[in-house]
């Protein structure tokens, strides 16, 4: 697998360079649409680091507060900024959570569309968080089995990290 730490990524879904973030706490740069749509790349490692702890989050929210972000079709096929070949769409179908994934590379695309489905009416729809760690963490669980098969999904920090995401990113 290329590393892709130092090089700036083109939004899957809008087309825009995104910016890197580095998420002291746990070590690692993420990839967002700051200037664009808000949508967030996950590499396969920084999924499986990046939420472990609740504090995280604060760093990626600072970022996204008081942001207003182009709104993008969801149903569109994006491409891996990495691989550049299709991703495919992952979660459950119509008016559900779905995220977009390089079978090749594992990263995910969460569109900040996602985000305003948990947020639905103006509270955390705890359906909807729980389709979004489903479809972000399905292939993590099948893959690291030893780590992940033991931590409740629903109970855990990094579902925490994204009702609080949620919450965040469409309150302005
Ligand atoms: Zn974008
Ligand atoms: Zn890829």
């Amino acid at each position: 697998m290329t590393d892709n730490k130092e090089m700036d990524l083109t939004c899957p879904a809008c087309g825009k360079t995104m910016k890197k973030v580095l998420i002291p706490s746990a070590g690692i740069n993420i990839d967002i649409c700051l200037d664009g749509c808000g949508g967030i790349f996950f590499d396969n490692r920084e999924l499986n680091k990046f939420d472990e702890s609740h504090e995280n989050a604060d760093e990626i929210l600072k970022l996204i507060e008081g942001r207003e972000f182009q709104k993008i079709d969801e149903s569109e096929t994006r491409k891996c900024p990495v691989c550049h070949i299709p991703m495919v769409k992952m979660g459950s179908g119509t008016g559900g959570v779905q995220i977009d994934v390089c079978n090749k590379c594992g990263a995910k695309f969460l569109g900040n569309g996602e985000l305003l489905k948990i947020r639905e009416g103006g509270t955390v729809d705890t359906t909807k968080t729980d389709e979004l760690m489903n479809a972000l963490y399905q292939e993590n669980l099948k893959n690291v089995l030893g780590e992940y098969a033991a931590k409740p999904l629903n109970s855990s920090p990094r579902r925490q990290f994204f009702e609080n995401l949620a919450n965040k990113f469409l309150s302005r």
